[in-house]
């Protein structure tokens, strides 16, 4: 990726836009070209609440190789206050913390350096509100 082409990215990285089926009203998140639910193929822009609950979580001790040197870490299915379900790390946590049910927000954080350049990877992560 380019970096003046990663500049233009970032206002849609700082926030979680989803795609909204303006036939059936289905929220999808990230957004997709055809509606899961009813097969349309045109969206509004849908910007998601950024707090929510957690549904359920797990504590990953061996992960994939970009995201070693960060385990161990927890990821959880979190349903924002709308209704929308995702899944994402929920960071700076003490591990006995982490229940179901209870509230988190939304932060963009570093996910990873990439490349000589050192470009940072920005995306969204939980934490506990
Ligand atoms: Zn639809």
């Amino acid at each position: 990726m380019s970096e003046p082409r990663y500049w233009r990215e970032i206002p849609q990285r700082y926030r979680l836009e989803a795609g909204r089926c303006t036939k059936c009203g289905k929220v999808h998140f990230p957004p997709r070209l055809v509606c899961a639910s009813c097969g349309g193929r045109t969206f509004d822009k849908y910007i998601l609440p950024d707090e929510g609950r957690i549904v359920t979580y797990t504590i990953i001790r061996v992960p994939p190789a970009p995201f070693k040197d960060q385990a161990p870490f927890a990821i959880g299915i979190i349903e924002l206050m709308d209704g929308v379900r995702l899944m994402a790390q929920i960071a700076d946590c003490d591990f006995k913390e982490l229940d179901i049910g209870k509230k988190v927000r939304v932060e963009f954080r570093k996910i990873q350096e990439e490349g000589k350049a050192g470009i940072l990877q920005y995306g969204y992560k939980f934490v506990l509100a």
